[in-house]
């Protein structure tokens, strides 16, 4: 009887302890939960007035629904997250509330480089032109293909990646996605992604190989 109370009581410590060392080895390599999240499109049109002033954020008397969520608020809340820096590489950007958000952490001192596509760049209701006059570094991709990436990462951290273009028709009419995602095994190969394109795309670089090419020519 004793031998078997020894038995099980051992067990239940081993038990115990395996338990504790799982637990352990879990908080070891997963310190925090990774912020994960995914959007989807059409989204309703309400007012998100108040995203933009969270001072006053009852202060709107539009007619659109007040105080409601929707995957296009989300979005705009991501953005306007970015505390130091934000990337953006966007095929088509029209979309007046997007650039206000863009333009709003301009005015704010966050970091901004946008890259897009020359032809779409140039369409009527292109906000490219607006973000541009603001002083904000915007550099049109150079390649006879489009640059038809969809993605924005803000402060390094949080990677907004999907089909959806910054574009009223995408946002309000079409079936789109989007992941938004800190996991830093999807986010980091994006910040490549966008350092590579950036500097491929530098007017600067591209202007250089202008000038020598004659020089070739001459030798
Ligand atoms: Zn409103």
């Amino acid at each position: 009887m004793m031998w078997t109370v020894k038995v099980v009581g051992l067990g239940m410590l081993a038990l115990s302890l395996s338990l504790e060392l799982l637990i352990w080895l879990f908080r070891r390599l997963k310190p925090g939960r990774i912020f994960n999240e995914v959007l989807f499109f059409p989204s309703e049109i309400v007012c998100v007035e108040h995203i933009f002033t969270p001072s006053s954020p009852y202060s709107c008397i539009c007619s659109l629904p007040h105080g409601v969520e929707t995957s296009f608020s989300r979005l705009l809340h991501h953005i306007m997250s970015a505390s130091n820096s934000l990337d953006l590489c966007v095929f088509a950007f029209s979309n007046m509330d997007l650039c206000r958000a863009v333009l709003a952490l301009h005015g704010k001192g966050v970091t901004i480089r946008v890259l897009t596509d020359k032809d779409y760049a140039a369409i009527t209701g292109s906000q490219i032109g607006v973000l541009r006059r603001a002083g904000i570094c915007v550099r049109c991709d150079v390649g006879s293909v489009y640059m038809h990436h969809k993605f924005a990462v803000m402060d390094g951290r949080l990677l907004i990646t999907g089909s959806l273009n910054w574009t009223l028709t995408a946002v309000q009419s079409n079936t789109e996605n989007i992941v938004v995602t800190e996991e830093p095994d999807l986010v980091q190969p994006f910040i490549k992604e966008f350092h590579r394109l950036w500097v491929h795309n530098d007017p600067a670089r591209f202007h250089q190989s202008h000038d020598i090419k004659p020089a070739h020519v001459i030798v």
